[in-house]
């Protein structure tokens, strides 16, 4: 029998080797994803990727990206929907100097647990490939209130360490693609459950405590929502993006072992081309997989149908990033406010550190709808962070506008872009009615939503867009108006949002 230590943060059940069958990806990944080593090119200069663990960054680090944006890039901080930044306009030239300045931040992956990957694939510790091998791997999501929202049925901080620890400990990982991501979820009401991820577990109601429901290529079921904003996603993007949905249930302490068991399986049995888990679902039932990653656990694992009409235990509410709300300790609120389209400039950020060092934890969470939240506030100071945010032109508030529209870089910073959907973007959101939540994709790659928006505008050409509604089917759902300007696009937005107000 393999050794087990249910303990998370422990690598578990060594004694099963990895089962490689003939054609299993072994070699790292090459990728175009950004990294914190891997500054991609785009029209506007280079892009930078800075990953948070868990969405976090200190107000010390916070000023170590002000500064290195403002010495190397265009002088701001993007918020991504993963919850992590980049940075954008990087100069040709400062691409290593601008690494390193994040790494002596300790923004990158952890040096002693990045030998692993050098032990494996590289000869020396200090290799930037194996350093952005454990970079790319570092993708695990959790509430940005994991530990304070008053209904979570438990705090994932731990756990996200743990397998952020296990992510980056294993050489075997390098060959999962940059994109391939786990959902940790507490069963938080401020929680991001629409992202379709590679692997997903989230809490639930047990008489023993609380185990975690798991899933592939999908995303935790919902009583009733899982919102994307104010608003509810549809029954029919929900179905599209449900992959396995919930399979079945195991103690906390056995997620890193079933997660280890997991991606051996993914690396054992997808071809060369196939990066994420779906792509391996398309070849192979779930059933196949979890008989697969058996060999690798030394508990019974196989499919719950009790589990079948598994539901989250509370809808998720994003607009609690917005505003104060109350945490689980009595007296501490979170206080956030977002930023137009989730760009922050240097001295913003410098501003917001400051304010957290003042007022709250000295710690920034970053969320995944490109807003910044601040923990642990004390009941007498919320009014004047409030104030603050304000005057630093963050929204807290959703019944903004400008809180319900996202927007990809468009043709100021990509090649691919047919349209500048960022100053669209802030034109659209002065005369969009409240609530209406709307997505400006330069081109069909969708690189701003993870999800499926209640509307996205696709640019088919400079200030023209064709307007989808979200219907359940595949892609951005049913095209209700070609080759609008944002004007009309505005007016008809409106118009749509009365006649179907919870669209
Ligand atoms: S969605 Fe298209 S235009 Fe927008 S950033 Fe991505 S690739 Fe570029």
């Amino acid at each position: 029998m393999p050794s087990r230590d249910t303990k998370p943060g422990v690598l578990l059940n060594r004694a099963s080797p990895p089962t490689v069958l003939a054609h299993a990806v072994t070699a790292p990944r090459s990728s175009a994803c950004p990294g914190l080593l891997r500054i991609v090119p785009a029209r506007d200069g280079g892009i930078c990727r800075i990953k948070l663990p868990g969405g976090v960054l200190s107000a010390t680090q916070a000023r170590a990206i002000a500064d290195a944006s403002t010495r190397h890039a265009n002088g701001a901080a993007e918020l991504t929907n993963r919850a992590n930044l980049q940075l954008r306009g990087v100069r040709s030239g400062h691409e290593a100097a601008l690494s390193a300045a994040l790494i002596r931040a300790g923004l990158g992956p952890a040096a002693e647990l990045s030998s692993a990957h050098a032990t494996a694939n590289h000869p020396h510790t200090t290799d930037p490939t194996a350093l952005s091998c454990a970079d790319d791997v570092r993708n695990v999501m959790i509430s940005p209130a994991a530990g304070r929202d008053p209904h979570a049925l438990i705090d994932t901080t731990p756990l996200c360490g743990a397998l952020l620890t296990l992510l980056q400990s294993d050489p075997r990982f390098v060959a999962l693609s940059p994109k391939f991501a786990l959902l940790l979820d507490g069963g938080e009401q401020l929680a991001r459950v629409d992202h379709p991820h590679d692997v997903w577990f989230a809490a639930s109601p047990d008489e023993a405590g609380v185990r975690f429901v798991f899933g592939l290529a999908g995303c935790p079921g919902s009583a009733g929502a899982t919102a994307t904003n104010s608003t509810n996603a549809s029954v029919g993007e929900h179905r599209e993006a449900n992959g396995t949905g919930a399979l079945a249930a195991v103690p906390p302490s056995r997620v890193p072992e079933l997660v280890r068991a997991l991606l051996h399986t993914f690396l054992d049995l997808a071809a060369a081309d196939a990066t994420r888990m779906r792509d391996l679902l398309a070849t192979r039932s779930a059933d196949a997989l979890l008989r697969h990653a058996q060999r690798y656990v030394d508990f019974p694992l196989a499919r719950d149908a009790s589990l079948s009409h598994w539901q989250r235990h509370i809808a998720a509410d994003a607009s609690l990033r917005l505003g104060a709300h109350a945490q689980r300790d009595d007296g501490t609120w979170h206080v956030g406010g977002q930023p137009s389209l989730g760009r922050i400039d240097a001295a913003t950020l410098r501003q917001l550190a400051a304010l957290a060092q003042q007022h709250g934890n000295g710690m920034l969470h970053a969320t995944p709808w490109q807003s910044v939240l601040l923990p642990d506030i004390a009941t007498t100071a919320v009014p004047a962070v409030l104030a603050k945010l304000s005057a630093l032109e963050l929204a807290c508030d959703p019944a903004q506008a400008i809180t319900h529209v996202i927007a990809c870089a468009g043709s100021a910073g990509c090649a691919k872009g047919l349209a500048d959907t960022r100053s669209d973007a802030l034109r659209l959101a002065e005369c969009l009615p409240a609530g209406v939540d709307v997505h400006l994709s330069g081109c069909p790659r969708s690189c701003a939503a993870a999800h499926r928006a209640p509307y996205t505008l696709l640019a088919v050409a400079p200030g023209r867009y064709d307007l989808y509604r979200r219907d359940g089917r595949p892609g951005f759902g049913q095209c209700v108006a070609p080759q609008l300007t944002i004007d009309e696009a505005a007016a008809l937005l409106a118009r749509l949002a009365r006649s179907t107000p919870h669209a």
